[in-house]
């Protein structure tokens, strides 16, 4: 057994722990070598109940790194299936437990996971464990999504283990801690409707609505409701996604949330130069997962988290079928509205009209064809600042410069208002590749934190426009290699 904390502040409640057993594994964090801090999120602590100080001392730090347990944890590793590059396989956390759920002063429940905790019974035959560098880059990559408003888990704090772990070479070992609004995913109803009873798979969808759909509870058709706010939430993250220029990189079944937040931050990154067909991942050889093909993947993902529920929608398998359909029919309208609405604030436009879908799409034309920076662009836009060069410089984009700038002044908002919207929506700085690639190599191969904390501060608050960020902004200087993320670290 893993001694207990005297942490106070840590409030847990295990609802997960009370569901059948079939969805979960008992299994407590193993020990590490020379557990120490590496990075906390102070403020992320003080939202959750934290005490700062507690955490950073050493019963704080052997916490995070799960050689101890506060008082009402009770670890364990969830079961999931999933359809990896659309194959279904049996899955489950294999390096990560639950310790519990933080019941915050405010009353919210959030899921404390350790990532790269040990083995667990769905470990097959990795070693539960992650290195430093992916377990940073999750950091540093969901805190800027959490700044620039999208949905997503967050990280409190990661810790080095003092271990080293065999991948290619010998890497540092890490252990970050997740904060999730659940861990509920597509792939842990596959995994019900596949291995459990139709009860299991109830027990599972009550559990679910009351945790993240309560106003569902009294509908006539609860299951279906539940799916329905499924799909609206998800046709919101994807506009998100799109909207930003996020790339998730590995969208399989087990990684998309029935909370709606964005989760798994393996090979992700953020797309510079416009191209719906860019593909960071280097396991995604088809280009599977391209920023072009996320919305859809979605969908797909969606109609196998319907398949899983099929037996909860109606007894009769065709009328669950047609109830499923229309249901998911609703998907790629609203994910489209999401997106065209987004698209227009970033255009400064606010109420939209039936041609602006042709001047959203005539720009992202212009920005392909002349391998535009896709932040860059609209920034440049936001600011109105008249750099001509590139695609700025041509007729084709003065033309439609023009056109922009006509369909602002026929709405009754002033130009200032206008820009004031595309200031909200069009983010000063993202989480640039080679700007975390450089704030991971001063942490992993340095020991020097400086340059990422800097990085964070920056990142935290992408919409001020303050002149510090400009050098933030500033896109890789071009290389002949195409930048390349990886899986399974
Ligand atoms: P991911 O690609 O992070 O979504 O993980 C896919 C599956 O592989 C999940 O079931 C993970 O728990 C498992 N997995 C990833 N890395 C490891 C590891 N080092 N040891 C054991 N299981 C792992
Ligand atoms: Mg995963």
């Amino acid at each position: 057994m893993n001694k207990k904390t005297n942490l106070t502040g840590w409030n847990f409640d295990n609802s997960y722990s009370r569901l059948p057993d079939l969805f979960y594994s008992n299994v407590n964090p193993s020990p590490v070598e020379s557990p120490q801090l590496s990075i906390l999120n102070s403020s992320l602590a003080e939202n959750l109940g934290l005490i700062q100080e507690e955490l950073q001392s050493e019963d704080g730090v052997a916490m995070f790194a799960g050689n101890k347990l506060p008082g009402g944890a009770s670890p364990l590793a969830q079961a999931y299936a999933g359809h990896q590059f659309g194959h279904f396989t049996m899955l489950g956390d294999g390096r990560a437990v639950l310790i519990g759920e933080q019941i915050t002063p405010q009353g919210e429940r959030f899921d404390i996971q350790l990532k790269g905790s040990g083995r667990t019974p769905y470990s097959r035959g990795g070693d539960g464990r992650a290195a430093l560098g992916p377990m940073l880059r999750e950091y540093i990559i969901s805190e800027a999504m959490y700044a620039l408003g999208v949905p997503t888990t967050r990280s409190l704090a990661v810790v080095t283990t003092g271990e080293s772990i065999v991948r290619e070479t010998n890497l540092p070992g890490a252990i970050l801690t997740r904060v999730a609004a659940s861990h509920l995913r597509v792939g842990t109803f596959q995994y019900a409707a596949r291995w459990g009873t139709t009860e299991d798979l109830k027990t599972l969808a009550d559990y679910a609505v009351n945790r993240h759909f309560p106003e569902v509870q009294e509908d006539a058709q609860p299951y279906l409701a539940m799916y329905r706010q499924v799909i609206k939430r998800q046709a919101d993250l994807m506009a998100k996604w799109q909207l930003v220029g996020f790339i998730h990189g590995v969208m399989n079944t087990d990684n998309i949330t029935v909370s709606g937040e964005t989760i798994d931050y393996g090979p992700c990154a953020f797309m510079d130069t416009y191209d719906p067909a860019t593909v960071f991942s280097s396991i995604d050889r088809q280009g599977r997962y391209a920023y072009g093909n996320q919305p859809d993947i979605d969908g797909w993902n969606l109609a196998r988290f319907a398949e899983a529920l099929l037996p909860l929608f109606h007894d009769d398998q065709e009328e669950a079928v047609q109830i499923a359909q229309e249901a998911l029919a609703e998907f790629p309208k609203l994910y489209h509205d999401n997106w065209l609405n987004g698209m227009c604030a970033k255009l400064g436009i606010f109420d939209k009209e039936k041609e602006d879908i042709s001047l959203v799409e005539e720009l992202l034309a212009l920005m392909k064809k002349h391998a535009a920076d896709f932040t860059n662009t609209f920034r440049a836009l936001t600011l109105d600042n008249s750099v001509e060069d590139g695609m700025f410089a041509t007729q084709e984009f003065k033309e439609w410069k023009a056109k922009w700038q006509e369909r602002l002044s026929r709405q009754k908002e002033s130009k200032s208002s206008a820009a004031e919207l595309m200031k909200k929506n069009n983010p000063a700085v993202i989480p640039r590749n080679h700007r975390v690639e450089e704030a991971l190599e001063a942490a992993v191969d340095h020991g020097d934190y400086t340059v990422m904390h800097k990085f964070l501060d920056i990142l935290s608050n992408p919409f001020a426009y303050t002149e510090e960020q400009e050098e933030y902004a500033k896109p890789p200087a071009p290389s002949n290699l195409p930048y390349r993320t990886y899986c399974g670290t």
